[in-house]
C-alpha cells in the first residue's frame, strides 16, 4: 500500500500539463465560458481527513452537478427507501437535461444525477428541511471543514437566467404530482445548490463518509452501509453523463461529474478524489479530469474492480 499519494500526484499532474486535447469550457452561462481550459487541480483524501493536492488543487471552482451527490446522500439519509418512488436509479441514456423520457415515464426522472432527478432529490430534501440549499452546504462545510464555502450569487444568478430548460423539467414533474414545493422555490433551491464554490481539497474531504461506508468526519453516521453502497452504484451507473459506461471501463470507479470541470471519485474504504481542469469533452465531462482519474488508478492499482 502506498504510504504518500503526493508523488502519484505529481506524475500525474506533470502528464496532464502535456495533454494536447483539453476540451472546452462550458458555455452557456459567462461565470464557466470565461475559465482557463489550462487549470489543472487534484486532491486525494485518506479516510483519516489527510489531504494530498497538487497544482491548482486549492482553487475554488463551480461544484454545479458534482452537489446532486450531497443532496442525494442527505435525502436517502432523511427518506429512505421512500425516495426512491419518486426517482429511479437507471441510466436514462438520454442527455442531462432531457425531457422526452419524462411524459412516457409519468414524471418519474430515471435517475438523480439527470437534472430532472436531481430537482426531485431536492425538492424531497426541501420539502423535509425547509431549506435545502442551506442543509447541503452546512453539510460540505462541516465535512471540509472550510467554513468559508458559499455560494456563488453572479452563477446563480445566470443559472436563473437561463434556467428555462430546469424550469420546464420542474413543472412538468409538478403535473404529475412528483413535485411538491412551488417550482420557483424549488429553482431557486436548485441554482444556489449549482453555484457552490468549492475546491479540489474540500470536495475530497466532503466525499469521505462515500469511502468510510456511510461515516461522517466526526465519525457520525450519516448513511448506513448499504445506503453507501447504493449512493457508489449509482455514481458507478450514472454519474458521468452519457460517458458512465466509458468512464467505468477507463477509471473503474464510482465519480460524478459536473459542468464546471470537477470530478469526484471514491476509492471504497481507501480514499476519495476530486480533480478538476474546465475544458469538458462533447459529453460534459473535464477532459483532463477523466484523464487524470484514469491515470490515478492505472498507476495506483486502485478501483472497485
Ligand atoms: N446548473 C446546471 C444545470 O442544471 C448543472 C449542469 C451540470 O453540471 O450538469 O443545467
Amino acid at each position: 500500500m502506498l504510504q504518500s499519494f503526493q508523488p502519484v500526484l505529481e506524475r500525474i499532474a506533470e502528464e496532464m500539463a502535456g495533454l494536447a486535447v483539453r476540451g472546452r469550457p462550458a458555455d452557456y452561462i459567462p461565470a464557466l465560458a470565461s475559465a482557463d481550459p489550462r487549470r489543472f487541480g487534484m486532491a486525494v483524501a485518506e479516510l483519516d481527513g489527510t489531504v494530498y493536492g497538487v497544482g491548482d488543487w486549492q482553487h475554488p471552482f463551480s461544484t454545479q452537478s458534482v452537489t446532486k451527490v450531497f443532496t442525494l446522500a442527505l435525502s436517502l439519509a432523511r427518506e429512505g427507501d421512500a425516495l426512491w418512488e419518486h426517482v429511479g436509479r437507471e441510466p436514462s441514456g438520454n442527455p442531462f437535461n432531457s425531457l422526452v423520457q419524462l411524459e412516457y415515464e409519468n414524471g418519474i426522472p430515471r435517475n438523480p444525477f439527470i437534472n430532472a432527478g436531481a430537482l426531485v432529490v431536492t425538492d424531497r430534501l426541501h420539502r423535509l428541511t425547509g431549506d435545502a440549499s442551506g442543509c447541503l452546504l452546512d453539510f460540505l462545510r462541516a465535512e471540509s471543514g472550510n467554513q468559508d464555502l458559499g455560494f456563488d450569487r453572479d452563477v446563480a444568478a445566470s443559472e436563473t437566467e437561463r434556467g428555462d430548460r430546469n424550469a420546464a423539467l420542474g413543472h412538468f414533474m409538478a403535473s404529475y404530482g412528483n413535485i411538491v414545493n412551488p417550482v420557483p422555490t424549488l429553482l431557486r433551491e436548485y441554482f444556489r445548490q449549482c453555484s457552490i464554490a468549492a475546491s479540489c481539497a474540500d470536495l475530497a474531504l466532503a466525499t469521505g463518509f462515500l469511502a468510510r461506508h456511510g461515516i461522517r468526519a466526526d465519525g457520525s453516521r450519516l448513511l448506513t452501509r448499504s445506503q453507501a453502497k447504493q449512493v457508489n452504484a449509482v455514481m458507478l451507473t450514472c454519474g458521468t453523463y452519457d460517458a458512465a459506461g466509458d468512464f467505468a471501463y477507463r477509471v473503474g470507479l464510482p465519480g460524478k461529474s459536473g459542468v464546471g470541470g470537477g470530478i469526484i471519485a471514491v476509492v471504497p474504504g481507501r480514499c476519495t478524489l476530486c480533480v478538476w481542469s474546465p475544458g469538458l469533452d462533447e459529453r460534459g465531462n473535464s477532459v483532463a479530469g477523466v484523464a487524470a482519474l484514469d491515470r490515478f488508478t492505472t498507476i495506483t492499482g486502485l478501483s472497485v474492480f
